[in-house]
Order: structure tokens, then C-alpha cells, then sequence
């Protein structure tokens, strides 16, 4: 299959080439030509099917042409060593929990598939190192980093903005050592972002070195996040089928990669009836349905701090799809937009109706059900991350102490090292020529 840019103004690019650069030529997202559809038949026994074999179905339609089926399969597989279990928070609203993995966040899907796929391309020609550069605003850094921890050929340099990360988000970035190297950037992630950007450009450090981007932008941490929406109908298959309701599928989103990729499974043949996307105060996508205006602003920092974006990169991805359709994106998904205040009374008030503990960035996708939902509806939104990862602001919201999951505690026990940098990309480039 091939890879062409939302900007039209590059070359179509091999599976391969839109892994290994990222982002196209024109500064444009990567989008596969053809979203195949899934048979009938596949939908008719989803239910019957391991998680990891409904995944491997919807990874061929995507890469079978490109990566034999042995192979695809074990990358698959590999990847998913955990759990996306659907569960049930109140009537008719379900939590899809996407933090069962090694980091507890849904990003460890995405990372470890990406990861095994640039090891699959390295050992298949035999390639130069490759270095990963990944902005991260949290989450991306510890999924991404500990993808990638110990894979060879591959080096990981991950920009976090500096006191803008909490601590135990930190840790599971900046304590790894061996291929992972962690930049503390003296700025907020759109810098981060932007420093990542502007050295896929720079043509002096691209003769240097191979690099290559982890960021949400990237197909293959992209496209494998299709995998866990066409789990979680499997599991809410029944429940459907009983109540005769459609299905509603309600995504905290930041980048953006999350729910394109969902919108992508729906292209395929998933039975969503529509989305909702649920943003903090960083309401870019939110204002862009009210008024048809995409209008960039700088991000503002919030409680949930994975989808403080100012600028939302997968945009570019619906907008193409959807070919630049203002009345056909806003048919298919309508927006939610939460202030800190509301997401602590969220929190708040889910735990004490339900005992059901949400983090931060899930609690604006359960509001944007609790108040979306309509007769003949059933919703279920995405859990994007363990509370845990949130500890210091779930306790002080909810009073409650809650358990930190064993392999989180792990990774607060290692030393923290890192590399201080300003947000001038001067001084970023200068650092990377010298490795
Ligand atoms: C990254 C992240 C998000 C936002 O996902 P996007 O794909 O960027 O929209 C939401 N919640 C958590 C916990 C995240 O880490």
C-alpha cells in the first residue's frame, strides 16, 4: 500500500518511507490510499475472536500487502500483550480501558507496535541506526520510550517540557537509560513539537543522521490504535444486539491520533453510529465545529495535561478524509470541551454515584456521554489512562488513596537523568550533530 500526504504536494511514499520519515516531505500527515472494508463475516464472529486475532485482521487490511502474514502476525501479537477490557460504569455507559498495558496509558499500543515494525524493516536490510525523536506532553514519552527500550538499531531521544510533567510520568521516561535518552526542554510541548518538526526539515542533520519521528503523527503508532475500538464492539456486541441501541464512542482527545484512528475503523465497517470528541480547555476542535474555522491557538496547561495541544496535528487527517467537509465531519462527530473545575466535579461525581474511579482525561470523555447521550444510545468512552498515573491529583480531588499499580511503582524507584535544553532549535541541533 501507498502512503500520500494530506498536503498533496509529495511523492507517494512506501510503507516503509512514511514509517522511517514520519512526516511527508510538505510537512503533511501520511495517509494509507485505501481504507479496505472488513467481510461481513468478520463482524458476524468478532465476538468469538481473541483480541490480539481481531487486531491481526484489522493490521492486514492495512499492511498485508506490505509485511508477510507470519511475520505481521507475530509483530501483532507481540505488541499485544495486554488486555483492552470494556467496562460497565452505570446503565448504558461503558469505560473502554486502554491502560492494562507496560506504561498504563493507551499510547503503549501504538509505541510497541511501531517498535517492532522499524525492527522488522532493520533486520529486513540490514540499516543504519535510526534515531527516534518524540515530543511528549506525558504520555507519549513513557509509551514510546518503553516500546522501544532494548530494541537494537534504534536510539530514542524523548523532548518533555520542563515542570510540566508530573512526576510519575516523568520517571517512566527519564530513569531507563541504555537507548533512551530523555531532553528537558525549557519550554511548553507545541516547543517541544516544534523542535521535533523543524529537525525533520533541517537538511544538515538529516545527511547526519536517520531520524525519524514517534509522535501520534507517525502511520504505524497510528494506525494499530484502530485495533481496540473493534475489540471493544466485540464486547459490547450483545449488549447491542439486546438492546437494539448504536453505538456511541466518545474519545478524550489532545492530537488527535485516537479518534481518527476510530474513524478509521468505521470506514472499515465498524457499527459506530457517531463519535464525540471531548477536549479540555484546549478547545481548537471544538470551535472548529461550532463555527467551520480551524483556528491553531497556543496550548493552555489543564488537570488533563495529555491533551494540552494548541494544534492538533491529526486534524489534517479528518479534514482529508472527509474532503475538507465541515457539515460532513460535524454530521459525524460533535465535540465536548471541559474547564479543570468541571473535570474535578466529573471525577467527583462519577465516584461517588458509581465508586467508579476515573483519571483526569477519561472523566472528559464520561461527561461527554453523561451529557451527549440520546434515547436508543449506548456510549462508551475511551479510559485513556490509569488514575494512578495522576496519583497527587485523584487523591486530593477524590480524598482517596489510591493503590499504584506494581508496575508503576517499579519505575519511580530509578535514578532521573537527563539532558537540559533550551527551546531553540539551534541548541537542539547542535546537541544532535554531536552524537
Ligand atoms: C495522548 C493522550 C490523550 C490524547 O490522545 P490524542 O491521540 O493525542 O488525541 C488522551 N489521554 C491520555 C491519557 C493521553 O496520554
Amino acid at each position: 500500500m501507498k502512503y500520500y500526504s494530506t498536503n498533496r504536494q509529495a511523492p507517494v511514499a512506501t510503507l516503509e518511507k512514511a514509517v522511517v520519515k514520519g512526516l511527508a516531505e510538505d510537512k503533511g500527515l501520511y495517509m494509507p490510499e485505501h481504507i479496505r472494508p472488513l467481510p461481513p463475516s468478520f463482524f458476524e464472529h468478532i465476538e468469538e475472536m481473541a483480541f490480539q486475532e481481531i487486531a491481526y485482521h484489522v493490521a492486514d487490511a492495512f499492511f498485508g500487502e506490505d509485511i508477510p502474514a507470519d511475520d505481521l502476525r507475530s509483530i501483532v501479537y507481540d505488541t499485544l500483550v495486554f488486555d483492552c477490557p470494556v467496562a460497565e460504569v452505570e446503565k448504558d455507559i461503558f469505560a473502554l480501558e486502554l491502560f492494562h498495558g507496560p506504561t498504563l496509558a493507551f499510547k503503549d499500543v501504538g509505541a510497541r507496535f511501531m517498535a517492532r515494525l522499524l525492527q522488522y524493516f532493520i533486520r529486513k536490510e540490514g540499516k543504519n541506526r535510526i534515531n527516534v525523536l518524540v515530543a511528549t506532553s506525558g504520555d507519549t514519552g513513557s509509551a514510546v520510550a518503553n516500546g522501544f527500550l532494548g530494541v537494537e538499531g534504534i536510539h530514542v531521544y524523548v523532548l518533555y517540557p520542563k515542570g510540566k510533567v508530573s512526576r510519575i510520568q516523568e520517571s517512566q521516561f527519564t530513569t531507563l537509560g541504555h537507548n533512551i535518552t530523555a531532553i528537558e526542554v525549557d519550554g511548553v510541548f507545541d516547543d517541544c513539537q516544534a523542535l521535533v518538526k523543524n529537525s525533520f526539515m533541517d537538511e544538515e542533520l538529516n545527511r547526519h543522521l536517520v531520524l525519524t519521528s514517534a509522535n501520534s503523527i507517525n502511520v504505524a503508532r497510528f494506525l494499530p490504535q484502530a485495533f481496540y475500538y473493534f475489540h471493544a464492539y466485540a464486547q459490547l456486541k450483545r449488549h447491542l444486539h439486546e438492546t437494539g441501541n448504536r453505538l456511541v464512542v466518545c474519545v478524550p482527545s489532545g492530537n488527535f491520533g485516537n479518534i481518527t484512528a476510530g474513524i478509521f475503523g468505521r470506514e472499515m465497517g465498524l457499527p459506530v453510529h457517531r463519535f464525540i470528541a471531548a477536549n479540555n480547555a484546549n478547545d481548537i476542535f471544538y470551535q472548529y465545529l461550532q463555527t467551520g474555522v480551524y483556528a491553531p491557538k497556543p496550548s493552555l496547561q489543564t488537570l488533563a495535561n495529555a491533551m494540552d495541544v494548541g494544534a492538533p496535528s491529526n486534524f489534517a487527517r479528518i479534514y482529508d478524509l472527509y474532503g475538507g467537509s465541515h457539515e460532513r465531519i460535524a454530521d459525524l462527530v460533535s465535540g465536548a470541551t471541559y474547564s479543570d473545575e468541571q473535570i474535578r466535579q466529573t471525577m467527583r461525581a462519577c465516584h461517588e454515584a458509581t465508586g467508579y474511579v476515573l483519571d483526569p482525561h477519561g472523566a472528559c470523555g464520561y461527561q461527554a456521554l453523561k451529557e451527549g447521550l440520546k434515547v436508543g444510545e449506548t456510549g462508551v468512552f475511551l479510559e485513556t489512562a490509569h488514575p494512578a498515573k495522576f496519583k497527587e491529583k485523584v487523591d486530593e480531588i477524590l480524598a482517596t488513596d489510591i493503590e499504584i499499580p506494581a508496575r508503576l511503582a517499579a519505575f519511580m524507584q530509578g535514578e532521573k537523568q537527563t539532558v537540559p535544553l533550551s527551546s531553540q532549535f539551534e541548541d537542539f541541533k547542535a546537541y544532535l550533530m554531536k552524537q
